[in-house]
């Protein structure tokens, strides 16, 4: 046999590609959550149901819709202290024309290699003008919907800086829609979810204000909960970013607090 047999090779390489990609992912990630400088978030909207209105919908969308993610970041930013005025900047970016990977099986191997898939299909559809270790991705499949049935889960990858939001192509949900992008967007800087299996908000991690005297109902949703709690087992989806908060939890997984 050989020793640099084409099977030797292609291991090679593929080792390669692996070592490559976890050296890139574990850059974006001490990059991204030093607060230092603004983080660039890219918004780049899909064609999901290849409808003619949700093309006419997508067209309608100006940089002036997202807006309100980086009034939510500035925002909640400020209330923890953090010197960084803006510590987002949104912008939208063009349309990307090719479908998503397919969502992957249960499987930790066909999880992991989605993630490597995912992370290719973004730098193919949306080459690096400048460095991605400041710039997060968030791509949104919108769709007409039909027949109340749910959409699939939006999802943030922290490794890759990368977000996919399922959204509804609806003037009517965009509120809703940038409460779900910057719930994803803080996934990309490391928070985890705060909700059960049935999505209500876990008490206390996924409570805006776990010490209002009466606890019920809360006026505001923590945004890793993404849900405002009403009693216990019962909450309600806030109607955009500004009945939204970052707590304590999060803005220490973010790095937004000072260490003690
Ligand atoms: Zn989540």
């Amino acid at each position: 046999m050989k020793l640099f047999g084409f099977r030797n090779l292609r291991v090679a390489i593929l080792l390669g590609v692996l070592l490559l990609v976890l050296n890139y992912t574990l850059g974006q990630r001490l990059h991204s959550t030093t607060w230092s400088d603004p983080l660039e978030v890219v918004i780049y909207p899909l064609n999901a149901d290849g409808k003619l209105e949700t093309t006419a919908y997508i067209r309608s969308l100006t940089q002036r819709h997202f807006e309100p993610i980086a009034t939510f970041f500035r925002r909640e930013a400020h209330r923890w202290g953090v010197i960084e005025a803006n510590p987002i900047r949104v912008t939208l970016g063009a349309t990307v024309d090719a479908p998503l990977p397919p969502e992957p099986g249960n499987s930790l191997l066909s999880r992991l290699l989605w993630s490597l898939r995912i992370r290719y299909w973004a730098w193919r559809h949306t080459p690096d003008a400048a460095s991605n270790f400041q710039r997060i991705r968030v791509f949104v499949p919108y769709q007409q919907g039909s027949d109340g049935k749910p959409l699939a889960h939006s999802l943030g990858l922290q490794k890759g800086l990368l977000g996919i939001v399922n959204a509804y192509a609806l003037p009517r949900q965009r509120r809703q829609n940038n409460v779900v992008i910057a719930h994803e967007i803080m996934h990309t800087v490391g928070a985890l979810d705060r909700y059960d299996s049935n999505g209500n908000p876990i008490y206390p991690d996924g409570y805006a204000e776990p010490e209002r005297k009466p606890l019920y109902p809360q006026r505001r949703a923590a945004i890793m909960a993404g849900r405002i709690a009403l009693t216990t087992g019962q909450s309600k989806m806030p109607r955009s970013l500004k009945s939204c908060v970052v707590n304590r939890l999060t803005a220490s997984e973010i790095g937004w607090l000072r260490k003690e």
